[in-house]
């Protein structure tokens, strides 16, 4: 399918004005509904996708970043630099883990900016890359969603959330066998174990991960294993921002990050573009050297920064949710 991102840009402020008009429509304030109509046109406009593909271009600096490589541990070390610098509090945890290979050392990096209601948002990406493939860039995967993540950081700091907001990277999501018990999803699985050890699972109130979305071509699909309500807030939030073709509901489960989270009962949803090509409906980039800057574009990763931030403002900042 041919689409035609620029234009659907250049309508969506007027749509985003009058959709979130009619929102305001139920019972709330000229006063409320205008804080939140500045929060959504302000937040959408801030996101500089060049600002994203520069963060893309700056972490394949780094590749290979397969996890418990030097690499990773760059990579790692320069989201948290970033992070800091954009005066988000921020962490690393390192901790160990048992591969197929032997014992490994992961990274999770961690930003919050608190809210005032006492929960949690996720927003969620890996930054390793999959292993042994030569010059591989993992410019889609897993550099787009980590682009859009740090230039959300960066434009999220300045607002005031109702809801508190993680920015998860995870290490260790590519596996080394195939996805075999314990292989694989190792950052999201420690931070699922985490908070479900800690009790603070029960204030995670949505987990969201992206992933391989900044392909040229781009077709966000979503996963069967999510959780339903999850899927109608996209949905609903694709549609106010004039984006809903680019979104679809998939039948079949993907094994991704989201997976641990919702495991251990944690909302979560999954958006990915699984169709990552050199024609339609292909996937033949995927874990190859052809996943390179060539093959991704700052326009889709202004769509997927759109879709979420509008999800976000529904979950974070919506004052009636
Ligand atoms: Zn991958």
């Amino acid at each position: 399918m041919n689409k035609k991102p620029i234009f659907r840009l250049f309508v969506l402020t007027g749509l985003l004005l009058s959709c979130s008009a009619f929102w305001g429509c139920k019972e709330k304030s000229d006063e409320k509904k205008q804080t939140e109509e500045k929060v959504v046109s302000r937040l959408i406009v801030e996101f500089d996708e060049e600002r994203a593909f520069r963060e893309v271009e700056d972490l394949i600096e780094f590749s290979p970043r397969d996890a418990g490589t030097r690499g990773a541990n760059l990579a790692a070390n320069h989201i948290l630099s970033r992070l800091t610098e954009f005066g988000i509090q921020a962490e690393m945890d390192t901790f160990e883990d048992n591969t197929p290979h032997g014992v490994k050392t992961f990274h999770n990096v961690v930003g919050k900016i608190p809210g005032t209601d006492g929960h949690w948002i996720i927003l969620g990406s890996h930054f390793d890359t999959m292993s042994g493939i030569d010059n591989f860039q993992g410019a889609n995967d897993s550099g787009s969603s980590t682009g859009i993540l740090l230039e959300m950081a960066r434009i999220l700091k300045n607002t005031q959330p109702r809801t508190g907001i993680i920015f998860a990277f995870f290490d260790g999501e590519e596996a080394v066998a195939g996805y075999v018990q314990g292989d694989g999803l190792h950052g999201s699985r420690h931070m699922a174990q985490q908070l479900r050890n800690s009790g603070e699972r029960q204030f995670i109130k949505a987990m969201i991960l992206m992933d391989m979305v900044g392909d040229r071509d781009l077709n966000i699909t979503v996963p069967q294993n999510g959780t339903a309500e999850l899927k109608k807030v996209l949905l609903h939030s694709a549609n106010t921002v004039g984006l809903r073709d680019y979104v679809a509901l998939m039948t079949t489960d993907i094994t991704d990050d989201h997976k641990p989270f919702l495991e251990v009962g944690i909302p979560a949803i999954d958006l990915i573009d699984f169709r990552f090509g050199s024609a339609p409906g292909l996937n033949d980039y995927w874990h190859t050297e052809n996943d390179r800057m060539e093959h991704i574009s700052a326009e889709s990763l202004k769509i997927t920064a759109t879709i979420v931030l509008e999800m976000v403002r529904n979950l974070a900042f919506e004052t009636d949710r």
